[in-house]
């Protein structure tokens, strides 16, 4: 592994600034346990400073008078300047996380695509005039940016998700402070330098690093802030939505998944094999839509689940510089434990490993492997079925027609992605709109598009990323009725005394 980089600190007002208390973090590669960096640590007075500066800067600094082509200008340049730094970014983010660096790769033209976006919806849409029945009256709808806003991020895909929600903050003219995951701060620390030079006034992009309850806790109780955009998981969405609700903040909330692929005999069987691996395994089933939940036609489970395990046991783990790897580790020994826990107590509820269910060995005891695993003959409510495992841990059941497919899919809380597998295309069309998630692939899994709109029903949030929906959740809207031929109403009577 590349020698460790230098401290990062916080970006508070235009300024590169260390923690208050000075307290720092070691942040380590999960692929080998290696040092990557030491970074600054926030307290709760540290955020409250971010928020501060990102207050006065909505409030009084030159941000509120740029036009939204100006913004959208502003984000080109962002893109631009983030396609020159690429590979500066994609080492950063598979040191912090361990994935393979042409998965970063990937991750970083997300970005980028993500910047262009939102760069050319800023200003398109204005409002509306509104026919308000007499032409003595107009009556405009306008957009406006909502404040200052809190964007809070996860590990898995660390720089993406923080995108999603910097992109169209931006665009829309608001102010923000964005918290990464404290185990993956550093594409976070780049995007600000990123930002400062794409001309981003000092105090409208703020970065606070650290553990969620301390460094993330004003985020979502203190009154400044006017919006919380968090993607993570259930529990903590939970916290966010219950701490915001004293002050009303808008609150946008993407949490986990426990996504169905479908699967109907029907089906192309090579692409539905080789995509369920995909939905499965891809970052080591570290992805809220990872599909995670095979749900099969009774008649070709056996040839499936066979051929499944056959190709998911040839899958080679191994660090972000390993070329020859096809999947990398979990991103720490905790949430590894997580992992093999959701494993024994399938097993102890009945289920069979047909593959997997252990750790890396050999050269991979260095860091955080866990094999891909293909649980079979689970029973509906155990845990590794019902909740999140978010490792490479796909669970097996069996349906006999189209209703049970579409009962077996829907039984979760969660309701993120999901997919379905058939050659009849009205079968398929049927299916997906009977679906209760976010977003249905049908006979593919796992593209989006930054056109189409994110997020989920049920218990894996509420508001959306992405499309236009992405860049309303930052705008407040407002009616502004103006009398052309202001004239005495007479309601309540006469002027005289
Ligand atoms: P997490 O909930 O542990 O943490 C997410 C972020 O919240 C981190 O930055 C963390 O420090 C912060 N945080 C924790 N407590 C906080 C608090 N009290 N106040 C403010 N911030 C706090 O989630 P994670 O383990 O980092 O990420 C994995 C989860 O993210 C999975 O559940 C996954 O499904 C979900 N996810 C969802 C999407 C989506 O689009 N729906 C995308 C990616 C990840």
């Amino acid at each position: 592994m590349n020698a460790p980089r230098t401290t990062g600190t916080l970006y508070i007002d235009g300024a590169w600034t260390p923690a208050g208390a000075g307290r720092t973090r070691e942040i380590r590669c999960p692929a080998d346990g290696s040092l990557v960096a030491e970074v600054s640590e926030a307290a709760p007075a540290d955020t409250e400073r971010a928020i501060a500066a990102a207050r006065r800067a909505f409030d009084a600094g030159p941000w509120r008078e740029t036009t939204g082509p100006d913004r959208g200008e502003l984000l080109h340049r962002v893109a631009d300047l983030l396609t020159e730094r690429k590979e500066d970014f994609a080492l950063a983010e598979s040191r912090d996380t361990g994935k393979r660096l042409v998965e970063s790769r990937i991750d970083m033209d997300d970005c980028i695509a993500c910047f262009r976006w939102f760069a050319k919806l800023a200003g398109v849409d204005a409002g509306r005039v509104v026919d308000a029945g007499s032409a003595d009256v107009l009556s405009r709808v306008v957009h406006e940016p909502v404040g200052v806003c809190a964007l809070i991020a996860p590990w898995n895909y660390p720089l993406l998700q923080a995108v999603w929600k910097v992109a169209p903050c931006l665009a829309a003219g608001n102010t923000f402070v964005l918290k990464p995951s404290e185990l993956t701060p550093h594409t976070a620390m780049l995007l600000m330098e990123v930002l400062t030079d794409a001309g981003v006034p000092a105090g409208v992009a703020n970065l606070v690093l650290g553990a969620g309850p301390e460094a993330g806790g004003p985020l979502s109780t203190h009154p400044d802030v006017d919006l919380v955009s968090f993607t993570g998981g259930l529990a903590t969405g939970r916290t966010i939505a219950a701490n915001a609700a004293a002050t009303v903040k808008k609150v946008a909330l993407e949490l986990g998944g426990k996504n169905p692929n479908v699967i109907f005999a029907d089906a192309d069987f090579d692409a539905a094999v080789d995509n369920a691996l995909n939905g499965a395994f891809v970052h080591s089933g570290q992805v809220c839509s990872a599909g995670a939940r095979l749900v099969v036609e009774e008649s070709v489970h056996d040839r499936f689940v066979d051929e499944l395990v056959r190709r998911a046991e040839r899958i080679r783990l191994g660090g972000p510089f390993d070329e020859a790897a096809e999947t990398g580790p979990l991103i720490s020994a905790a949430h590894r434990d997580k992992v093999t826990a959701y494993v024994e107590q399938a097993v102890a509820d009945g289920a069979v490993v047909r593959c997997g269910g252990r750790w890396g060995t050999g050269e991979l005891e260095a860091g955080f492997y866990y094999l891909p695993t293909v649980l079979d003959g689970v029973r509906r409510g155990t845990p590794a079925v019902a909740e999140e495992a978010f490792g490479p841990v796909v669970t097996v059941e069996t349906f006999r027609d189209e209703d049970e497919a579409v009962e077996i899919a829907n039984d979760t809380v969660y309701g993120l992605a999901g997919a379905v597998w058939t050659q009849d295309a009205g079968k398929a069309q049927r299916v997906a709109n009977r679906l209760r998630h976010g977003t249905i692939w049908i006979n593919d899994y796992h593209p989006y598009l930054p056109q189409a709109e994110w997020g989920g029903y049920g218990q894996s949030g509420f508001g959306r990323e992405l499309g236009h929906a992405g860049l309303a959740e930052y705008q407040e809207t407002k009616h502004i009725y103006q009398n052309l031929r202001p004239a005495v109403t007479g309601w309540f009577g006469g002027t005289d005394d």
